[in-house]
This record gives structure tokens, sequence and C-alpha cells, in this order.
């Protein structure tokens, strides 16, 4: 066994995918799970179309290419507006585009009608939080040029909330998108198929709704891998949060002070801890630091807590247990730390 390691339980990311489809299609949403914390690994798309994915969503165009180098047909939907510089590859690996700028769609138009494709636009529409979208105002005047394009299709209208700065989807901004939809398809005679209510930070607004909405989707990551909304919301019940950890090995133990002592500046990082001289402390650390994961979004287990980190190491204590050397420890991960994590190269996955 080599570690660190992050342990990815397929079938617990196979019941949660399942769980939530189940859950808000009965609410008149679909789901398209989102792949990019998994790097678009295919045996993470694999369990998630087994669970019942019919698309499937990705920020980088590498990873949906991985995703369609592996055999994987559904639908893609690439989230991050693409690059000017890349639009032949969005073109040919991605099947929808989130897009907000028209001199970008422009160009998808134009690589679509080289290579004789049909590439489908979903305009992203800002709501408050002040990430990808364009103004509320803006957006009829935006779609009157996108339908014009040859070889583009309107797929929808989509919005993104809470990943900069929290704000939360609401009755109000959520009717706002609804209404929009309304309004376009009216203005211009057309029929939106997809009406893209954000994130997993959208789960609870959708699951509590109960009035009319043209809402229809979601793109989920963090409910599907995690089993987690936002911290601030109600957790969605029957998910399980133990789908994926990370396991690290100790590599030193022993009784330490846990005041430094000698001339203090700032560490490695420029930074300075306030300290208090809490006597003698059982202190571990492990093969694990901040070359391999954000070490902010490790859960220790119980008895345990993480006193600090280096590039490479990571400093424990333990109440109790005393830690042996080269014996395991096993964390939970919130989505900071699995995404990092997933992302080294230092750090091992395995698919189980
Ligand atoms: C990452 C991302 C998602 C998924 O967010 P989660 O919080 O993990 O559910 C959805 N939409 C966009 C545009 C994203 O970038």
């Amino acid at each position: 066994m080599s570690y660190p390691r992050v342990e990815l339980d397929c079938a617990k990311i196979h019941f949660n995918t399942q769980l939530l489809i189940d859950k808000l299609t009965l609410k008149g949403i679909s789901v398209t799970p989102v792949t990019k914390s998994c790097l678009g690994h295919p045996i993470i798309a694999n369990t998630l179309i087994n669970a019942g994915a019919t698309m499937l969503a990705d920020s980088r165009v590498n990873n949906i290419k991985r995703m369609r180098d592996a055999g994987i047909t559904v639908p893609t939907l690439l989230i991050r507006s693409p690059m000017l510089s890349q639009i032949e590859s969005v073109v040919a690996y991605c099947d929808i585009s989130l897009n907000t700028e028209i001199a970008v769609m422009r160009k998808l138009s134009e690589a679509a009608l080289r290579c004789h494709r049909i590439h489908q636009v979903i305009i992203m529409v800002e709501l408050g939080d002040l990430r990808e979208g364009v103004m509320p105002g803006n957006l009829v005047h935006l779609v009157k040029d996108v339908i014009k394009l040859p070889n583009i299709k309107l797929k929808g209208i989509g919005a993104n909330l809470t990943c900069r700065y929290g704000v939360e989807p609401d009755d109000i901004n959520m009717q706002l998108l609804s209404d929009l939809a309304e309004q376009i398809e009216i203005t211009f005679s057309l029929k939106l198929d997809i009406i893209s209510g954000g994130n997993s930070g959208s789960i609870n607004w959708a699951l509590a709704y109960q009035g009319q909405t043209r809402i229809n989707h979601l793109r989920l990551g963090e409910a599907v891998f995690l089993g987690l909304v936002p911290k601030n919301q109600p957790q969605i019940s029957g998910l399980s949060s133990t789908a994926i950890t990370l396991t690290a090995e100790v590599i030193e133990s022993s009784q330490k002070p846990s005041y430094p002592w000698g001339n203090r500046g700032v560490n490695a990082f420029g930074e300075t801890a306030s300290l208090q001289n809490r006597g003698q402390v059982n202190q571990a650390i492990l093969a694990l630091g901040r070359q391999d994961v954000c070490v902010d979004g490790l859960h220790p287990p119980s008895g345990m807590t993480i006193a600090s980190s280096c590039s490479d190491h990571l400093m424990v204590e333990t109440a109790d247990q005393i830690l042996a050397v080269g014996e395991t420890v096993t964390f939970g991960l919130a989505y900071s730390a699995f995404l990092s994590a997933m992302t080294s190269e230092f750090v091992d996955k395995i698919y189980q």
C-alpha cells in the first residue's frame, strides 16, 4: 500500500447519485453530475452513468476528452466558459457549454460550422454572486445575437450561486431566472430545454420549493461525492458523507513540548502562530503536507487535532492514544481538500 492515498467508494458514490436523482426527479429537476473533482476519471464517469446520469459535466476540456477517449458516450457539458484559445477542442469534445460572451459563441459557431457539428450553448445569467453571467437586463439582447449564429443551438439559460460570495438561491433570484426563461421563449418563439438553477448549494431550495418554476436542472459535484451541501444549509438526509477518505502514514511520534523555544520569526509560509503553552503533548507527524492537500479541508478522527502543517509534514496531536510510526490515519474531506488531493500527483487514488 502506498500513502498518502485517497480512497473513493464507488458504491457510495452510486448511492448518492441515485438518491439525488430520485429526490430531484420528483421535483421535475434533472441532475447532471460534475466530474471535475475526479478529473473525469472513467471509473467515476461509469459509476455516475450506471446510477442514472444521462449527461456529465466538467469544467475542464481535458477531463471531458479523457472521458470521451475512454468510450463514454453520454452528452457532455462544459461548465466553465470556453477559452478562445481552446474553441476547437470544445466543439470536438463537448456537446454543450455554459457561455456568457458573444465573442466566444461566434468562435464556437465558426468552429462548429467547419466540422459540421451543432454546438449547444446555455447562457449564464448573473444573479448576484458576481461570478459568470450576463446581467439580467442584457440577456434578451445577447440571445438575439446568439440565435442568429450558424451551427449554434440555444439549449437554455442558467445561473451559478454560492461559489464566490456565498449568495444563496432563494425564491426571488430563482423566480427571476424562471421568468427570464419565459421571457426569452415568448420574445423569440422558441423552447428552452434546460433552465439550470445552480450547484449543490441549490438542492435545498429545489427540494423545498412548492410553487411553479421553470428551473429543471442542477449541476451537482459536492453533494454527489462528499454527500454535503454548503455548511450553513441543512444537510440532505440519507446521503453518504464517507464515500471519499484520505489516509496518511505516521513518520514520527513522541511527547514534545507544545511551546517552541528560541527566537521566533515567521514560518516557511510567512505565518506567525499565536500559541499558548499547554505543556507536553502527544505529537505525531504524518507524511502529508500542503503540497499534497489543502490542509484546512481535512477532518481528523475524533480524539485528534491538526496542530499545523508545512509543505511535506502534518503535525497532529492526540489526547490519549499515542500513534505508532508506520500507523495510518484516515481523514474525512471537505471540498477544498478533496479537490486538491485529487489533483496532486503525490496522492494515490484508489477506486473501489
Ligand atoms: C463546480 C461547479 C459546479 C458543481 O458545484 P458543486 O458545489 O460541487 O455541486 C456547478 N456549476 C459550475 C459552473 C461549477 O463550476
